[in-house]
């Protein structure tokens, strides 16, 4: 079986692992490798390799540090395919949004191409009587990075793209459900330039986390994940006197106002709540029509829009999306949409179930689409993360804006409309 190892001073490394975690391949539900998972002495060896590079990185004027990610990014272009193919294997998207998933990740490496300009600091003279104040901008050392399944190329990019650029070492912890790709990530960085040691990556679940969290050397760390674990990592980590910066959970709100063009609502809905099946931090898994005309409307068309879309394996072409991450992930889905149902939400159409000929045991949920959900539910006050739409209907716009304010997981909000002054009143009143 396949062994996904960590990457320490640039070599392939089992480290201290001892326990050791499976990944599957979501389209047919089988283990398809095991991923070491590591511990104190696993990130202890990453920042030590890290440590021995980082001051002579942050040596390196900004214009060659730059140099290394303009072949960074040339490489990525070139092993598109394979990190896609990849990608997809252990996620599950289907191959068009795995290849956005690196696509999104490299604009952030594009955009670090530019740190010589934007690592220019500030220089104010005579800020008091006989004083001028510059401002610099300087590495911290060594920084880390814990990151999510859902997005295993993007969300890494957007974080060690940037702090190597500006001259960081740093220690990527990836989501030990798809961890093949940060991999391919590390390796490619050296290939680029990169020195052995300044992008070292641990696998691991919440001992390395913990690990990363007590490590002394470790300046800075970066989190996305769910909000349960940002808030612990928030706090564990500013405790320990690190900065930290910790993005959770979203259920973000599309509001739909009658004036707005009925056939981009329905395209986009199409796409934002069930594309990569639902799994994506700005999905659009709640619609707000306003007024019972548009809701009626909405609903009617949605309904009849979700019956035309393909769950299929993740390199079927034709496949709108493929399986989610896990069967506990599916389960979970399953039990969100039995309890809308209990809860009194009209399910119009029920995607559980979903077995696809030939792929059985892959992690397959059709599309649910549930009317009249309300904001006081469960299901609806708790992010889901799967294919599932649900719509809450509203009688005004001040009412359709409350909803995403007064969500604890209001991450981001839409408004569909052709009037762009309600458009920017929508944007005054939305917090
Ligand atoms: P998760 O919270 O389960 O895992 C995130 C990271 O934390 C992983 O590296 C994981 O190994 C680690 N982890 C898991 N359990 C831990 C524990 N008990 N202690 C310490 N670390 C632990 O999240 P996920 O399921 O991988 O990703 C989906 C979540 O990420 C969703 O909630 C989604 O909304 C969110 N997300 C948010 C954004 C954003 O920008 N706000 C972007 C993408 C994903």
């Amino acid at each position: 079986m396949r062994e996904v190892k960590h990457f320490i001073a640039g070599k392939s490394t089992i480290g201290h692992s001892k326990r050791e975690g499976e990944i599957f391949n979501p389209n047919t539900g089988q283990v398809q490798a095991n991923v070491c998972l590591g511990g104190a002495d696993d990130i202890a060896a990453a920042v030590e390799a890290a440590k021995k590079v980082q001051p002579e990185w942050a040596a390196t004027n900004p214009q060659r540090r730059a140099r290394v990610m303009f072949k960074f990014k040339n490489l990525l272009e070139d092993n598109m395919d394979e990190l896609a193919a990849l990608l997809s294997s252990e996620h599950g998207k289907v191959i068009a949004d795995s290849k956005g998933d690196v696509q999104r990740g490299l604009e952030v490496i594009e955009f670090a191409c530019g740190i010589p300009h934007l690592m220019k600091g500030d220089y104010t003279e005579g800020a008091g009587p006989g004083i001028d104040i510059y401002a610099m901008r300087q590495p911290l050392g060594v920084v880390a990075g814990i990151t999510p399944f859902n997005f295993p190329a993007m969300i890494p990019m957007w974080m060690f793209g940037i702090a190597i650029a500006c001259g960081n070492a740093f220690i990527l912890k990836p989501s030990e459900k798809d961890p093949t790709v940060p991999v391919r990530l590390a390796e490619l960085m050296l290939e680029a330039g990169a020195p052995e040691g300044l992008l070292n990556v641990v696998h691991g679940d919440k001992e390395a986390v913990d690990a990363i969290l007590a490590n002394d050397d470790i300046k800075a760390v970066s989190f996305v994940g769910s909000s349960d674990i940002a808030h612990y990592v928030y706090q564990t980590g500013t405790a320990n006197g690190k900065r930290v910066q910790a993005m959770g959970g979203a259920k973000n709100h599309g509001i739909i106002m009658p004036d707005a063009d009925m056939d981009q609502v329905i395209a986009d809905f199409s796409g934002s709540a069930y594309g990569s099946a639902g799994e994506r931090c700005m999905a659009l898994p709640v619609a707000v029509p306003v007024g019972k005309d548009t809701a009626d409307e909405f609903v009617g068309r949605m309904q009849e829009e979700v019956g035309k879309l393909t769950v299929g394996i993740s390199t079927d072409p034709e496949a709108h999306y493929g399986p989610v991450v896990s069967a506990a992930h599916r389960q979970k889905i399953e039990e969100y949409v039995e309890m809308g149902v209990k809860e009194g939400a009209d399910l119009l159409v029920d995607g559980r179930g979903l077995s696809l000929q030939g792929n059985d045991d892959g992690f397959f949920i059709g599309p649910s689409l549930f009317d009249n959900v309300k904001a006081d539910m469960q299901s609806y006050q708790e992010e889901i993360f799967g294919p599932v739409l649900q719509v809450v209907r509203a009688d005004s716009l001040e009412e359709a804006a409350r909803l995403p304010s007064e969500h604890q997981y209001g991450n981001g909000v839409a408004i569909f409309t052709r009037n762009g002054l309600a458009a920017r009143q929508f944007a005054q009143k939305v917090n």
